[in-house]
């Protein structure tokens, strides 16, 4: 029989255990190692059962055993001291309290938060990045409040059949077993937010609230019963269904986040944010919303924009197209032509993400176009992916070369203390007293080599034995009844190299590059001296049978019976099996087609543990691979296609283990120590963990693009929004009067008919400025070298100033140093200037002689 209705009943706990249950709602616990411990010592076989889940561990621990634990001073006395502990972290100042003039709070919207396992809101990198931000925020005292969605059923349960093809499941959650609560009003009643939809309907939703350390995330639920049961299913499961429910989840999470945030700061008394931070493009009607709210106090459209721009950042993550949120623009007006926005037009909304360039469809509303238009400030996620993006969205800023597109990188990074393993903590704190793995001097001899070698064989033998237990669960699963094979008892072996490799499946991750040349990878699983194992892992998304078609062909060689126990494929990744995957790999592998890795975030999580990278040059390995730190894997980007490149590709990757990677690896001295193989190890610890640490991730950001959005927000802001308002007035002059400005000629001087180097090239150009005055705009020589066909390469600029007007004419000049030999060429740029615009392109207006 099947229940009509589901709840969970919480434990009443012993009073003086009082201290578990606020400890177990702060997500805190999950990466906090003291706090685990305690967990795991009330029941460790129990804490194994829940998936490492405090509220469910505290649901099902036997009353006796509760008992027994209330009368242990010691425990009492351990878990009281990691509440005080909690409560001295949620309260006192720490690195961003010392910042001048950094933003009151921040909120940061995502589709996805991969924060623990135990609340499964996630599908890969982008939730697992978000999740990180969240919690390194926390860590440095950023004041911001994440927003997402609750999906009922999160992502997907992952099994394979035994023909290799993956099935998915969808175990319903109870929120009531999660850690978190619904935000109330005062008067007890659950605070909820309204959206007005085409045909008079109105989408309800309910306020969830996580405690991550001290950020609150407030997730959107519309699973109550002020919906019509086709609402409910708004928040039914991530990246779902398509088109329309789609649109309905991201309307809800840009407006209806929004909204909730207000709430949230209105009941708390938490400041609202001066910055509002888009991760991907999913999230974008966030600024919709507040322009809606901005007009209803008296700014147009063309104003609110302006205000809402100044402090709104927007993160790219894919260069792959169809990573790229896209709506039918008819789909997009029907749901805008309503009341859902008082006071928006729904043509302003449409110009927003029409793809007015070339190549773009009429008829599509692009979400990260929409991004890009709303936020004053972007980034890609990597200093490659800012590069290709820039190339990628430059059809928004013709007439502009790719380098003077504004959209910025910050490298993504991992939350250190969730993805290093303990074993590597016990180490730095043992041998040095540290208690951070990112700042401690790895180059000390009070560790050994002996020690980190030892380190690593432990994080080895013990994936070793996740992946025989997963393994095992497996084939239980899908043999009820037949009992496990003998074999499965020899599955991975602890000593042998050990090469991870765990994604989601999209095709440019590549993953069956490995079995191009099926004999060859043979050969390198079976080597009698220097065998390799592989542990393989990752999810296909459940519309991508292609994918799957990947996944059962890496099944299918896995069980050929004469490797069957060297590589493994590992169902159901997810971030319980990733924390121990990354430690337990010595080499983490990644072969994505470049450069459509926009930074990838596993091999960082690996290198946290001491793990070698033997990577394509894409991502943050195009910017972090020194030579020392692990291997590159040539990119054959000069193939003739791509099953020539594929080809290449993987022909380097088997020469590299063979020749390179297995004999470091099994060069051992007399005592057993790999020395050469342990100093990469070291190299890799001591240069890499501050470096791909999410604190300096968040760092960067909060310097490099909060307090900068925070100070053009409140610039447009002070005084009921006048410098929006000037703002707004000057930018529809300027573009009514740019038609008229022009580089009319430009004279040179001060350099012989042989220049050389340290002459002094004066230029004098003549502009004509038509409407404008001087201060509007800015003049600028552009120089460098002269490349083919003229193009310049290696620019830099030098502003040229005022000198007088002549005619219609004004004379602006400078002078230019020629400091190297060779081609020089240069021109002059006339681009507007305004002390509110955050880089000259912005405007996407430019005259040139
Ligand atoms: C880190 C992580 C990812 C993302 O990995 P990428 O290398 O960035 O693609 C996906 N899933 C899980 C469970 C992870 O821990």
């Amino acid at each position: 029989m099947k229940a009509i209705r589901r709840f969970t009943v919480r434990t009443v706990l012993p009073e003086s255990l009082g201290a578990l249950g606020e400890l177990a709602t702060n997500l805190r616990w999950s990466w906090h190692e003291p706090t685990l411990q305690l967990f795991t010592s009330i029941d460790p076989a129990l804490w194994e059962r829940t998936g490492h889940d405090p509220v469910a561990l505290l649901g099902e621990v036997s009353p006796a055993r509760l008992e027994e634990l209330a009368n242990d001073h010691a425990f009492v006395g351990r878990a009281d001291a990691l509440l005080d502990d909690l409560h001295n972290y949620l309260s006192e100042p720490r690195w961003y309290q010392s910042l001048e003039n950094a933003p009151t709070s921040i909120a940061y919207f995502s589709p996805e938060f991969g924060i623990a396992a135990a609340l499964p809101q996630y599908s890969g990198g982008l939730g697992i990045l978000a999740g990180d931000h969240l919690k390194s925020a926390s860590d440095l005292g950023v004041p911001i409040i994440g927003v997402g969605l609750f999906y009922r059923a999160g992502y997907f349960r992952q099994g394979i059949s035994r023909e290799g093809w993956q099935q998915e499941s969808y175990p319903v959650l109870d929120p009531d077993g999660l850690p978190l609560s619904v935000l109330r009003n005062p008067d007890g009643s659950a605070a909820q937010v309204a959206l007005a939809l085409p045909d008079d309907r109105v989408l309800h939703a309910r306020i969830w609230q996580a405690k991550v350390g001290r950020v609150p995330l407030l997730l959107l639920d519309t699973d109550i019963t002020a919906n019509p049961e086709e609402l409910r299913g708004v928040t039914d499961r991530l990246y779902g269904g398509g088109g329309e429910h789609r649109l309905l989840q991201e309307l809800l999470l840009g407006i209806g986040g929004v909204r909730a945030v207000k709430i949230f700061t209105e009941l708390t008394g938490s400041p609202a944010p001066e910055v509002f931070h888009t991760n991907e493009g999913h999230a974008g009607f966030q600024g919709l919303e507040r322009i809606s709210d901005l007009i209803g106090t008296g700014l147009s459209f063309a104003e609110a924009l302006q205000v809402v721009r100044a402090g709104t950042v927007f993160t790219t993550h894919t260069p792959v197209p169809a990573g790229i949120d896209r709506f039918d623009r008819s789909l997009v007006e029907r749901y805008f032509s309503t009341d859902l926005l008082p006071g928006v037009q729904v043509a302003d909304v449409l110009a927003l993400g029409a793809e007015s360039y070339d190549g773009g469809s009429p008829s599509t509303f692009n979400m990260a176009v929409m991004g890009l238009r709303l936020g004053q400030r972007a980034n890609g996620v990597s200093q490659l992916h800012g590069e290709v993006s820039r190339g990628m969205f430059g059809g928004l800023w013709p007439q502009f070369d790719a380098e003077d597109v504004p959209i910025t990188s910050v490298t993504n990074g991992v939350h250190a203390p969730t993805w290093t393993d303990p074993a590597v903590l016990d180490l730095v704190s043992d041998r040095l007293g540290a208690w951070d793995t990112t700042s401690c001097d790895w180059r000390n001899e009070a560790i050994t080599d002996r020690d980190l070698w030892e380190m690593k064989g432990r994080m080895r033998a013990q994936l070793v034995t996740d992946a025989r237990r997963r393994l095992t669960a497996s084939w239980n699963e899908q043999n009820p009844g037949a009992g496990v094979p003998a074999w499965f008892s020899d599955l991975l072996d602890p000593e042998v190299l050990t090469i991870g490799f765990a994604r989601r499946v999209p095709t440019y991750k590549r993953l069956t590059l490995m079995l191009h040349d099926r004999e060859r990878l043979r050969k390198l699983l079976t080597h009698p001296e220097r065998p390799v194992q592989l542990v393989i892992a990752g999810k296909s998304h459940p519309a991508d049978d292609e994918g799957k078609r990947l996944i059962q062909e890496l099944v299918q060689f896995a069980s050929e019976p004469d490797v069957r126990t060297r590589i493994v494929f590992l169902p159901n990744y997810d971030i319980g099996m990733a924390q121990l995957l990354y430690p337990g790999t010595d080499v983490w592998l990644n072969n994505p087609l470049r450069p459509l890795e926009a930074c990838g975030t596993s091999g960082m999580k690996a290198a946290l543990n001491g793990s070698l990278n033997l990577s394509i040059l894409d991502g943050w390995w195009a910017e972090f691979y020194d030579g020392e730190n692990g291997w590159a894997i040539p990119s054959a980007d000069s193939a003739g296609d791509a099953a020539e490149r594929d080809a290449l590709e993987a022909e380097s990757l088997y020469d590299l283990i063979e020749n390179q990677v297995a004999p470091r690896f099994y060069d051992r001295g007399a005592d057993g120590v790999p020395t050469r193989w342990v100093a990469s190890m070291r190299h890799t610890l001591a240069t890499l963990s501050p470096a791909l640490s999410a604190d300096r991730m968040v760092k960067e950001y909060v310097e490099r693009l909060y307090v900068p959005a925070a100070q053009s927000e409140r610039a447009v802001s002070d005084a009921g929004f006048a410098g929006g308002r000037d703002l707004a007035a000057w930018v529809t002059r300027v573009r009514a009067a740019w038609p008229a400005v022009h580089v009319a000629h430009v004279e040179s001087g001060g350099v012989d008919t042989v220049p050389q180097v340290g002459d002094q090239l004066h230029v004098r150009a003549h502009v004509t400025l038509g409407d404008l005055s001087p201060s509007d705009v800015k003049v600028e020589v552009v120089y460098g070298r002269a490349r083919d066909e003229d193009r310049l390469a290696e620019v830099e600029r030098a502003r040229l100033e005022v000198e007088g007007t002549e005619g219609d004419a004004t004379a602006f000049a400078g002078t230019v140093r020629l400091a190297r030999a060779g081609s020089f060429g240069y021109t002059v740029r006339v681009t507007p200037r305004h002390e509110l615009l955050a880089t000259p392109a912005e405007l996407g207006l430019v005259a040139i002689a």
